[in-house]
């Protein structure tokens, strides 16, 4: 079998092009995935591409016109642009009268023998697709740049790029385009650049920036930095040619400075990674510098973490009571509020911790420990004359809710306990309402139908849709405390309290109101028909005993009203 390609062309050639085929051998269809219909009567050049070198081919060209015979080594492109290396020998054919008639190429595949040095130390360290640095030739790199700054501290730079949008790109064009595109922002971040810089391609699509000689002063290296990012911004954001939709590509980008103190190339390529990930989760199409004070907080954050999984284990965790009050001043029940005492750091607030919990999933073993003890607890209360009537209003994540197993939970904890279903009502936040929607009606309709009620949490600072809201078995919209706060000094709180009020008793709800401080503000919403107060006027969240205590003397001081 030949596995020779050959080809022959026409002699003539039109203007700076390549003269047409008029034969090519079964080696050739069998290599290149060409059928002989697809080739005859096309330019010869129809194997060339994006990394064929351009010199070999004025070369040929060159051949072409002088009509000598010439050797070449070249990458050319199959069907579906998969590259292989060929040895080409060109030479012209001659008639009797010496004319050139033709030009016959034979190629012999190259992909199978050695590789020049020079070649395999360029596939070594440069990435296939874009021809850049790859991740080795980098580190390389940021060694040296390293060991120089030991030597001669200037600061440089660490540019760590991410496309926010190439995905939904590359989902929706097909790999060839995404290639494409790759490519496209590969040759316009080269344009960024110095010559001394170096630009990586980390895989997908991630890229990397090594950024020589910034400057001598931070401010004037920053300053040198955030000049390249807009460069880079503003030629990713033109618009790319030939493109089937109209891609643009955004990226957020970290930027790492060092040069000044001692560091290892992991740290530096960590710390820019994120920083990357900070420009993301800033919004994204932006950038972010790593410092300190970001490396501390995701270590406190981390270390704060793993100590919230033994929180529960270590029995750090405890519930405060705070009082719900009726249109007649009368205490009605009580809502349970986390609190997590560490040593040497008292209490924690629940502000930090929760969003903590629900971004590490702890929040879900939080929220059964609560569930569960707030449960005793009201059941403890049944047994006690001054607090046998109250609810028990108790906090639940959405993640928790969403869980399959929630609502079995909850009936759990009521029969283990022994607390009444109709004394437990549960707050959510607005931000159920954007999950699964018939899941979480048939969550909550389940619970009601023994009693458990519905208190719709921190509402007006959420998603709500009323459409939602209708559809939902609600017993309470809690106005937010923050709407509550400033209720008598701004005018457009006053009304959103008031639509709610109004919007609530329409839908047939309750409302309460939180973070209730002054007699004024109570007054105010006694006045728009507020049914329910919760805050600080009427009594801070309390231990379970202090709690107790509390409301035994609100008893006797109905009793002696009456
Ligand atoms: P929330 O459910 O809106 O709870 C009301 C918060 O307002 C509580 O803060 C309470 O101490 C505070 N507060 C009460 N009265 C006043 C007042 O008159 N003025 C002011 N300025 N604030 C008042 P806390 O205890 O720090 O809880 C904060 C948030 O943490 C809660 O907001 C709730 O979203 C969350 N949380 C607390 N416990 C749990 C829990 O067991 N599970 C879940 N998932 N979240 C919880
Ligand atoms: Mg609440
Ligand atoms: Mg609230």
């Amino acid at each position: 079998m030949v596995n020779d390609l050959v080809m022959i062309t026409e002699a003539w050639a039109p203007q700076a092009g390549w003269p047409r085929i008029v034969f090519v051998n079964e080696a050739f269809v069998r290599l290149t995935g060409y059928s002989r219909q697809q080739v005859l009567g096309r330019p010869c050049n129809l194997l060339h591409g994006e990394k064929t070198d351009r010199n070999e081919l004025d070369r040929l060209q060159q051949a072409l016109a002088s009509g000598e015979p010439v050797r070449s080594e070249q990458l050319n492109y199959a069907q579906g642009s998969r590259p292989f290396w060929t040895g080409i020998d060109m030479a012209p054919i001659r008639s009797v009268t010496d004319a050139c008639t033709h030009w016959v190429f034979v190629q012999s595949d190259l992909s199978h023998r050695t590789r020049s040095s020079a070649e395999i130390e360029h596939l070594a360290y440069h990435d296939a697709l874009t021809g850049l640095a790859n991740r080795t030739l980098l580190l390389d790199r940021l060694h040296q740049t390293l060991a120089g700054c030991a030597r001669n501290p200037v600061f440089c730079g660490l540019m760590f790029i991410d496309l926010d949008n190439f995905k939904e790109a590359n989902d929706a064009g097909g790999h060839a385009q995404g290639d494409q595109l790759l490519l496209e922002v590969a040759a316009r971040l080269q344009t960024c650049v110095r010559e001394a810089d170096t630009i990586a391609r980390f895989g997908g699509d991630e890229f990397v920036i090594l950024l020589q000689s910034l400057g001598f002063d931070p401010a004037e290296a920053a300053a040198n930095a955030e000049a390249v990012y807009h460069k880079i911004a503003a030629r990713l954001a033109q618009p790319f040619q030939g493109q089937a939709l109209q891609y643009r590509a955004n990226a957020s980008v970290g930027i790492n400075l060092f040069g000044h103190l001692p560091s290892t190339v992991d740290e530096l390529i960590r710390h820019a990674d994120l920083a990357m990930y900070q420009a993301k989760s800033a919004g994204k199409n932006t950038y972010r510098f790593f410092d300190m004070g970001m490396q501390k907080m995701v270590d406190e954050r981390s270390w704060m973490g793993n100590e919230l999984r033994l929180a529960v284990q270590r029995q750090q965790l405890s519930l405060d009571y705070q009082a719900q009050f009726g249109v007649q001043q009368e205490l009605i029940g009580a809502e349970a509020l986390l609190r997590w005492s560490f040593p040497g750091q008292g209490f924690v607030p629940p502000d930090i911790f929760i969003p903590l919990a629900e971004q590490i999933g702890v929040i879900v073993d939080l929220g059964t420990w609560v569930l569960d003890v707030a449960c005793q607890e009201l059941a403890r209360w049944a047994a006690i004359p001054a607090m046998a009537h109250l609810v028990m209003a108790v906090n639940v994540s959405p993640q928790q809710f969403q869980l399959p197993g929630f609502v079995a939970a909850v009936f759990d904890a009521l029969a283990r306990t022994g607390a009444r279903p109709d004394r437990l009502k549960l707050e959510l936040t607005e931000s159920v309402l954007i999950q699964d929607l018939s899941f979480v009606r048939q969550s909550m309709s389940t619970l009601r139908a023994q009693g458990v009620g519905f208190a719709l949490d921190d509402f007006g600072t959420g998603y709500s849709s009323l459409k939602y809201l209708k559809q939902l078995a609600l017993d309470q919209l809690k106005i937010d405390q923050s709407f509550v706060a400033d209720v008598m000094t701004d005018s457009h709180d006053a009304a959103i309290a008031r639509s709610i009020v109004t919007l609530g008793h329409s839908l047939g709800l309750q409302v309460i109101a939180e973070g209730v401080e002054t007699v004024a503000q109570r007054d105010f919403l006694l006045s728009i028909g507020c049914n329910i107060f919760q805050g600080y006027l009427y009594s801070e969240p309390l231990a379970a005993k202090a709690f107790e205590d509390f409301a035994c003397i609100q008893q006797r001081g109905a009793n002696v009203q009456a």
